[in-house]
């Protein structure tokens, strides 16, 4: 499964003249973590900032969320994999074993956010062979979103 990086913009204060600037993150699932990138970019005094992480800071999820909308992560169907997906969700999680076993509940998200987060929950569980479907929680706001280029 080849998974397409995620590109947000939006315009926000520039952090060294107030004017209008350009902000983009790209983020991209790079297994066991994403790979996100943010700059910013201002017309008025060429203020240039870029920066690199492995998880969405809050101001970008809500910039992706915005444009694609709210994401979750839900279970299928376990079969025999519930012991895999018991050892996934240990490794992801830290807290007593019963809070893991608790997230096995179909109707509750093993998380909510951003759609290229729920395409790395995904692909982590994909890898232990879990099936986890994505779902569309909350469509994107119509009201002048910014427009996300995949
Ligand atoms: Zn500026």
């Amino acid at each position: 499964m080849k998974l397409e990086p995620h590109v947000v913009s939006f315009q926000a204060a520039c952090v060294d003249c107030g004017a209008h600037a350009e902000v983009t993150y790209v983020a991209a699932v790079a297994l066991p973590a994403l790979r996100v990138s943010g700059s910013l970019r201002c017309a008025r005094c060429a203020c240039a900032q870029e920066w690199d992480g492995d998880a969405l800071l809050d101001e970008a999820r809500e910039a992706f969320i915005r444009a694609e909308g709210r994401w979750g992560a839900f279970v299928g169907e376990l079969g025999a994999n519930r012991m895999g997906a018991l050892r996934v969700l240990r490794t992801l999680h830290d807290g007593p074993p019963g809070a893991a076993a608790a997230m096995l509940d179909p109707r509750t998200a093993l998380l909510e956010g951003a759609r290229v987060e729920v395409e790395r929950i995904q692909a982590v569980f994909a890898a232990a062979g879990v099936p986890v479907i994505e779902c569309r929680l909350l469509e994107p706001p119509s009201d002048g979103a910014p427009v996300s280029r995949p």
